[in-house]
């Protein structure tokens, strides 16, 4: 068996679509995108989503809308992919970064407060791996301290918290790249109820023009094409389905795994997780080294990733930059966990093999 730890599921709605749109002479940003836009802020239950090239650049508009400067504080986790914070980078702000919940890996809301200083602007949470962070608490913070409430929810497309899907609680922000839980190659959305908001980003997207090449701020070309927009639509159609598969492959593999020493995926009880990734988490008890575990798998064919080695701050740019922090949950969850194949595309024979060979191990 050879069993990646992911793959998008492309069929002939995706096919179909790219033929139309090539078809019609009309390939950059058009009807298409407005269509995937409508789609998409109607899925996620907002007035207005915007489509852009790829997830760093949504969150990168985000931060320019909200004229994040040099100067200024974004608090965010530390534990995620470095897109989240290279978007603080950006803007020439300091990343502030958290520690994490021990369980859910999200970031942990009672050791916000303390960190906020007259420069903080916004705080950015990562709904990682599909679960949702704690939404109401860091709403209320938001809230009582006059910050935006950013959401990288490149993880999380149909994740819920209260019922109500995530990117619909502050800005959204998505990736649509080929390994998340919808894809159009590359893209990316912004997600908000706010109009004025989403008319700059509009126009940061496209050079500031408001039509007839008359450009009033300085923008970018940050635009998403038809050909994507076409894939996006059948993807969207099919997201539910998509996810259901996910949260039953995760079932499986948590009621099946029976090895001492491996922690599962928790799921709180207001949530619904989509499982972008399925990560465990390897204990001292377990009987191999998480990266001696890793190899195991990776030689019978099971594909895995640390997801992620190491806290940001520890990354050498953010070493080069002084942008330090302390996050000892970070840092020991960052040498322990492992993700397994949970995609959509998994067969039964394969989820068998995956279990299997887990619990193998102690033989
Ligand atoms: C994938 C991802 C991004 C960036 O998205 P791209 O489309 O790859 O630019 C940002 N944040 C998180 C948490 C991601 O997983």
């Amino acid at each position: 068996m050879n069993i990646p730890i992911a793959k998008p599921t492309v069929e002939d709605g995706e096919i179909k679509g790219i033929i139309e749109v090539l078809k019609s002479g009309m390939l950059a940003q058009g009807k298409v995108v407005e269509e995937f836009e409508r789609s998409f802020a109607k899925y996620v239950g907002v007035d207005h989503a915007i489509a852009v090239c790829n997830g760093t650049v949504a969150l990168d508009l985000a931060l320019k809308a909200l004229k994040i400067k040099e100067g200024d504080e974004v608090i965010t986790t530390s534990f995620t992919f470095i897109a989240t914070s290279n978007s603080i980078l950006y803007q020439g702000a300091k990343p502030i970064f958290i520690d994490i919940d021990g369980k859910t890996y999200n970031i942990n809301p009672d050791e916000i407060v303390d960190r906020i200083t007259p420069k903080t602007k916004a705080i950015m949470g990562v709904h990682l791996y599909g679960h949702p962070f704690d939404v109401k608490p860091l709403m209320d913070i938001c809230e009582d301290h006059k910050l935006v409430l950013i959401e990288d929810a490149a993880q999380a497309h149909g994740a819920e918290c209260e019922s109500k899907k995530v990117g619909g609680f502050g800005i959204g922000c998505f990736s649509f790249y080929p390994t998340k839980n919808m894809t159009t190659g590359e893209g990316g959305m912004i997600t908000t109820d706010d109009a004025n908001f989403a008319e700059k980003i509009r126009l940061l997207r496209n050079h500031g023009d408001t039509g007839k090449y008359n450009h009033t701020m300085l923008g970018y070309n940050y635009r998403m094409t038809n050909i994507q927009a076409a894939i996006g639509m059948e993807q969207l159609k099919k997201l539910d389905e998509l996810n259901k598969k996910r949260r039953e492959n995760a079932k499986y593999l948590s009621s099946n795994i029976k090895v001492d020493g491996l922690v599962k995926p928790f799921e709180k009880r207001s949530v619904k997780h989509v499982y972008h990734q399925y990560v465990i988490r390897v204990e001292e008890e377990f009987p191999m080294y998480r990266d001696e575990f890793m190899q195991y798998l990776t030689d019978e064919g099971v594909g895995c990733a640390i997801h992620y080695p190491k806290p940001i701050y520890k990354q050498q740019l953010y070493v080069e930059l002084k942008c330090q922090a302390s996050c000892p949950v970070a840092e020991e969850v960052s040498k322990k966990v492992l993700s397994i194949p949970v995609h959509p595309g998994l067969t039964k024979d394969e989820l068998k093999f995956i279990v299997k060979t887990v619990n193998d191990v102690v033989s």
